[in-house]
Order: structure tokens, then C-alpha cells, then sequence
């Protein structure tokens, strides 16, 4: 059976622009995991009639709708009631939820059961009732002329969450096959070259698949296989898996290792290393992203935000008349930083970040998203003299990747300067 689903939320403050809607992305990401293919997102505000119209609409295109929002227990929370009519189906009261309702009530202080929150516990008759643990509005599913309804709360963390525990389950019980997939990361190609090289394989594969997905600065690849069991489809990605490593080489940075940090990280721990930071144009994103980690204190001993060329001089000693001749953005500059940093924190590595991320250019007229990002060792300085674009944010996000990059091949003994 092939799948399309439909993600439906309901919720006028997206309209609006109050909010954005991360679900319809957050929903859209975990089907592909399963491998079911959505073909729209749809956003109606809380209005029953467009409601209406909008699941008529995607009962014709898909056989898996799932809703967010609107199972509130206010009077604007209409998505049960109108999804129920829609299939012809009727909402009944059940005394099992209302009890669980009363408890949950009866354990929190800061708010009382209303008569309103009794419609929590109407479902459409038949449905499948999926728990909410971390609020009060339960979601369901039912099936109805060939179409898989699934209904989930509208806050993030609850819809999220009530997927990965109930609708996963619910989803594979009209499946016999397993869906496994792999995401193999990849920094220092763009998704155009990626592509171009894998493009006939990409094109040709039916199972396992094998799809791009581009990051802020790096680019996904997701392979998915379908088989009868997980072993079975670990065993049809292992030679997609390779053939993606032997095509790109070391661009390909790990398998479901998350992100460069976590690579680096991992590295570091295993060898007993540690690194410092010295930005300026970064500002402290190698230093915040290694921090997002927990256990980073095994490997990162800390950074310094060098932003004008007296920080970079009193705080990390880079000498003054240096910054003069060879300019606060170079790769004398970005070199010095690196190795300052790791005698003044006693680091095993120090990185240097300095560059100009924009919109204007510097006063010796550098060009925006020049950008210089070194490590040093001790015993040698490595520099890559980058031209990162115009966007800021992009630049910001690339140099910092750049960084954990250069980790990462000094610590897996590939080249550094060049990718
Ligand atoms: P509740 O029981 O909290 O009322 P609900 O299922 O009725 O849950 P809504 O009232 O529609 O959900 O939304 C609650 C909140 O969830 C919204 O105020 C908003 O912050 C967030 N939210 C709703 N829909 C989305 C969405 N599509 N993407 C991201 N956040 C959303």
C-alpha cells in the first residue's frame, strides 16, 4: 500500500503569522523516517465550515490525514467535532477518559476542571485513543472510506511526542515491513555537487531510496530501506552506505552522528583532548555549539570572544603591531589567535576565528564573508582562508563549521587546510 498523508493544523494564530508552524515540519521529517511520502501541509484557522472544506480536499488526494490543534476544551477547538462529521462519523462520550480527566485535575493545583473540559473526553465513535502525557488533550485515530484520520494536540512538545509513542505504532500495525533509514552527513560539498555525483543512483534506487536533505552550511543524505525485518533492511543499506563514502570520501562526516560538534566531541573524548576557542566574527558559536553538548567540559576548556583588535591583543596577547600590518582579518591574525588561545587555556588545540560576516566590509575594504578560521597544536598552525558568501548568518554558521571541520580531520589524520 502506498501512503500520502496530509498534515492538516488547525490554528488561526498561524494564520496570523503568531506562531510558526513547526509541526507541519516536525510531522512532515518523522514520515519520511517511516517512509510515507506527504504531499501537502494545509493550515485552517479555527473556523469549522473552512475546516470542512479543507479535510474534503485532502480526502481526495491522501489516505493519511493527521490534524494538529483545536482538541482544546474551548468552544473554538472544533477539530473532533468537524473531522467526525466529515467521515460521518458520530462523538461519543467515554467515562474512561472523563475519569483520567478528573485525576489529572484533581493532582494540579494551579488549574480546575471546568464543565468545558468534559468535551476532552468525546472521541469519534470507534477511534483509537492515544494518551497525553504531557497535557490534557488526548489525540485518536480512526479509519474511515479508505482514509487513516490521526488528530494530535497542537503544542509542539505534545504532538511530538504523541507521535513518536502512539502514532509509530499505530502506523506499522497496516504494515508488515519495517522501515529502517540512516542519515549520513556530509560537510564541505554543496547539495548541487552531491547530487551531480550521485544523481543516477539517487534517480534509479526504489528500496532502498536514497534522498538529499541540505542544512544552514552542510547537506543530509537520508537512505531508507523496506524489508520484512530490521536486519534485512541494515543489510540492503550497507553497500548504499558505502558506495556514498567511496563516492564523496571524507567530506562525508558520519553516519547518525548528529552533528560536527558531536563528531568532534566523540574524537576528543576518545583521544583524552581538549581544545580553547579564540572568535571574533563567530562570537562564540564554536563555543556555544560544543557547549549545547552534555560532557563537554571532557574536551572543550573554554573561549574568548576577541571582537575588536584591543580584545584580541590584551586578552589573548596577539600582538598589536600585528593586527597593524597584517590586518585584524587575516590569516596572520587567525593564526595567532589559534595559538594564543591554547597556551592561555591550556588546550591541547586552539581555534581561531576572524573574518568580516557583513553586510559592510571592513575599513581596509576585506571583502564581506572573508573569512580565516586556524588550529594549532603547538607544534604546527593550520589556517583555511575561506570566502564564505554575503549572508551573515551564513557566513557566521560556516566559519564555526569550518572550525569543527578542521577538528575534525586534524583528529582523523586527513588533510586540514583543504576539503
Ligand atoms: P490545548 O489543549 O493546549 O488547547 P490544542 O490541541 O487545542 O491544545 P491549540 O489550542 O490549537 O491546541 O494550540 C495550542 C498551542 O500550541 C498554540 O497556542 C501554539 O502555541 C501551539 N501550536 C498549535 N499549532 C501549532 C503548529 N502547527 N505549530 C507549532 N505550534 C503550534
Amino acid at each position: 500500500m502506498h501512503y500520502i498523508a496530509e498534515i492538516l493544523c488547525v490554528g488561526t494564530e498561524i494564520l496570523l503569522g503568531n506562531i510558526v508552524n513547526t509541526n507541519a515540519k516536525d510531522l512532515s521529517e518523522k514520515l519520511s523516517v517511516l517512509g510515507i511520502d506527504t504531499y501537502y501541509h494545509t493550515v485552517v484557522g479555527d473556523n469549522p465550515e473552512r475546516l470542512k472544506g479543507a479535510v474534503a480536499v485532502a480526502k481526495s488526494r491522501a489516505n493519511i490525514i493527521i490534524t494538529t490543534g483545536g482538541l482544546g476544551p474551548t468552544f473554538d477547538d472544533l477539530t473532533k467535532q468537524t473531522l467526525a462529521e466529515a467521515f460521518g462519523k458520530k462523538l461519543v462520550f467515554l467515562e474512561d477518559e472523563a475519569e483520567k480527566l478528573r485525576s489529572y485535575f484533581k493532582g494540579n493545583i494551579s488549574s480546575k476542571m471546568t464543565q468545558n473540559n468534559y468535551r476532552q473526553a468525546e472521541f469519534p465513535e470507534g477511534a483509537t485513543i492515544f494518551p497525553n502525557s504531557n497535557g490534557t488533550a488526548p489525540g485518536c485515530a480512526f479509519e474511515a472510506d479508505g482514509v487513516h484520520v490521526i488528530m494530535l494536540p497542537g503544542p509542539p512538545w505534545e504532538c511530538n511526542l504523541m507521535f513518536d509513542q502512539c502514532v509509530v505504532p499505530y502506523l506499522k500495525q497496516f504494515s508488515d515491513d519495517e522501515i529502517v533509514s540512516h542519515n549520513i552527513h556530509i560537510f564541505g560539498m554543496g547539495e548541487s555537487a552531491v547530487e551531480d555525483k550521485l544523481n543516477s543512483q539517487m534517480t534509479s534506487m526504489t528500496n532502498p531510496t536514497l534522498a538529499p536533505y541540505a542544512k544552514l552550511a552542510e547537506v543530509m543524505l537520508r537512505v531508507t530501506a523496506k524489508a520484512k525485518t530490521i536486519e534485512a533492511a541494515e543489510e540492503m543499506m550497507k553497500p548504499v552506505i558505502k558506495m556514498v563514502y567511496d563516492t564523496l570520501g571524507s567530506v562525508v562526516y558520519g553516519v547518525d552522528v548528529g552533528t560536527l560538534e558531536n563528531t568532534v566531541k566523540q574524537l576528543l573524548t576518545e583521544k583524552g583532548l581538549t581544545f580553547a576557542s579564540a572568535e571574533s566574527c563567530t562570537g562564540g558559536m564554536v563555543a556555544s555549539r560544543i557547549t549545547d553538548l552534555p560532557g563537554a567540559s571532557q574536551c572543550f576548556k573554554g573561549g574568548v570572544v576577541a571582537y575588536t583588535n584591543d580584545a584580541k591583543s590584551e586578552l589573548l596577547g596577539v600582538p598589536a603591531e600585528l593586527i597593524a600590518e597584517k590586518g585584524a582579518v587575516s590569516r596572520e591574525v587567525a593564526k595567532a589567535l589559534a595559538e594564543q588561545v591554547r597556551l592561555k587555556l591550556h588546550a591541547d588545540l586552539g581555534v581561531g576565528i576572524t573574518g568580516i560576516a557583513g553586510p559592510d566590509s571592513d575599513e581596509s575594504g576585506t571583502a564581506v564573508g572573508t573569512v580565516f578560521v586556524a588550529i594549532s597544536d603547538g607544534k604546527r598552525t593550520y589556517c583555511r582562508d575561506l570566502q564564505l558568501g554575503k549572508r551573515r548568518d551564513r557566513i557566521r554558521t560556516s566559519a564555526a563549521h569550518h572550525a569543527f571541520d578542521m577538528l575534525r580531520r586534524y583528529l582523523t589524520d586527513l588533510e586540514i587546510e583543504k576539503i
